[in-house]
């Protein structure tokens, strides 16, 4: 990026110096044209006042004109533009001049003016002619150097000056570039400081929004690092447990009529292990999902009735009455991670309940829009715990939940999929009292 600004500044300024320097060759030249003609028009105007042609005899080889004008041309002309004497060429030898622009003009308005190009490509001869009272003309003429010689006599100069002034450019933009990028660079540095504030203020938003997805790739590897920490624990206290027993077992060190306890231990541990693996791999895939989720239309109350006879096996064994009820709704979903919505959510109602407790799943029809009930009048959640429960492997009674075989990722799941399918959450709970989840698609 740097030497890309660099080389754009040193371009623009290259440009800038040579479109400056025809600039001012051009215009230069110009006047210096404008001084010409003026002497010229000088000249030509003394010798008339002079009336030294007006005064000479026909006899023009008397004609002496005291100084050798090397620079200046002079020539008299009849009125029928026989040219009668040159101060550079013996008159006889031209032709006649009536032809010649500035002649003509003279003749005709008084005073004529031409450049033209000489043979010495390099040289251009400016004429001005004036008619004088005796009804002849007086020309004068002079050569100058023309635009490209003027430019190929000032070009080395002019290259020398250019080039000193493209270094000191590539200097100088070479400065302002690392000024210019230094204050970002800053921001890059200081992305993890929250006090640091932007040097631009255009460079604000873009200073906010490079810090927060910073933090949110800080945060989110965080969360990596402690599900993974947090996994292998869930997962090492099942296996000791089924380690042990077994172990026991192996070196008979259990009675007859005890064994059957550490059976059932080591069944209900080798559960415990495949319901985390089951969640794990739930969770990831809703991890990979994100964004391109197979979506179908479905109806939402028969996807919940496809729950309910496992889960009413559930809520039997543990003595909790359960009951769907509500109204056919269509909605844009995914199957599987409906069905795994519901039976998290109805299976936390079942098990964090009380003897004879009773849940009410609800489908409504809410002006064309699901929504879906999970309400039990089971212990309640605390205000405090609300806000967390949704965490990983957050629960509010560890013992209880590990008891009734809960993993600690069901809510994980559920707010993973409510949030694939675009919908709302909304908890309602008291302590003693019951739970009410809603979900709002
Ligand atoms: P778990 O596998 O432990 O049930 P969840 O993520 O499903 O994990 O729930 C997290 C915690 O939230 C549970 O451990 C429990 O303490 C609390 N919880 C969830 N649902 C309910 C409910 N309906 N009533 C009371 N507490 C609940």
């Amino acid at each position: 990026m740097k030497s890309k600004i660099n080389s754009r500044l040193v371009g623009i300024a290259v440009l800038a110096i040579i479109a400056t320097a025809m600039a001012i060759t051009i215009i230069y030249y110009s006047l210096f044209q404008k001084q010409v003609r003026a002497d010229l028009s000088i000249s030509a105007k003394l010798l008339k006042d002079t009336h030294f042609f007006e005064s000479a005899n026909s006899d023009t080889d008397d004609i002496r004109l005291s100084t050798h004008f090397e620079e200046l041309r002079v020539s008299w002309i009849a009125a029928d533009g026989t040219v009668l004497y040159d101060n550079d060429a013996s008159a006889e030898t031209l032709a006649n001049h009536m032809d010649r622009p500035e002649v003509h003009d003279a003749f005709e308005n008084g005073i004529g003016e031409s450049v033209r190009r000489s043979d010495t490509m390099n040289k251009n001869t400016y004429y001005y002619a004036v008619l004088l009272d005796n009804g002849t003309v007086l020309r004068v003429a002079t050569q100058a150097q023309s635009l490209w010689a003027v430019t190929k006599s000032v070009f080395p100069v002019m290259a020398l000056i250019i080039l000193v002034i493209i270094a000191i450019c590539v200097a100088l933009s070479h400065l302002l570039t690392k000024q210019l990028l230094r204050p970002i660079e800053n921001m890059a540095a200081n992305l993890d400081n929250s006090n640091y504030t932007a040097p631009y203020k255009e460079l604000e938003p873009f200073s906010e929004m490079l810090r927060s997805q910073h933090m949110d790739i800080l945060s989110a590897a965080k969360a990596r690092q402690d599900f993974t920490a947090n996994v292998s624990h869930e997962l090492k206290t099942p296996l000791t447990a089924i380690s042990g027993y077994a172990e026991l077992l192996e070196g008979d060190m259990v009675a007859e009529d005890g064994r059957k306890h550490f059976y059932q231990e080591i069944r209900k541990n080798s559960e415990r292990l495949l319901a985390l693996i089951n969640d794990i791999i739930n969770l990831s895939n809703l991890d990979r999902m994100t964004g391109r989720t197979e979506m179908e239309e479905l109806d939402l109350y028969e996807t919940v009735l496809e729950c309910s006879e496992a889960l009413k096996i559930n809520a039997g064994q543990r003595d909790v009455d359960i009951s769907f009820d509500g109204e056919p709704v269509k909605m844009r979903g995914n199957r599987n991670m409906l069905k795994e919505l519901v039976e998290n959510l109805a299976q936390n109602a079942i098990m964090y309940n009380n003897q004879g407790g009773k849940v009410t799943v609800t489908v409504k029809n809410e002006n064309g829009r699901a929504k879906l009930i999970v309400r039990d009048n089971g212990i309640g959640i605390p205000a405090s715990e609300q806000q967390r429960i949704f965490e990983r492997f957050y629960r509010v009674d560890k013992s209880r939940s590990k008891a009734t075989g809960g993993t600690g990722l069901g809510l994980a799941i559920v707010k993973h999929i409510v949030e694939l399918h675009d919908a709302k959450l909304e908890l309602d709970s008291a302590p003693g009292l019951g739970t009410t989840i809603t979900v709002s698609f």
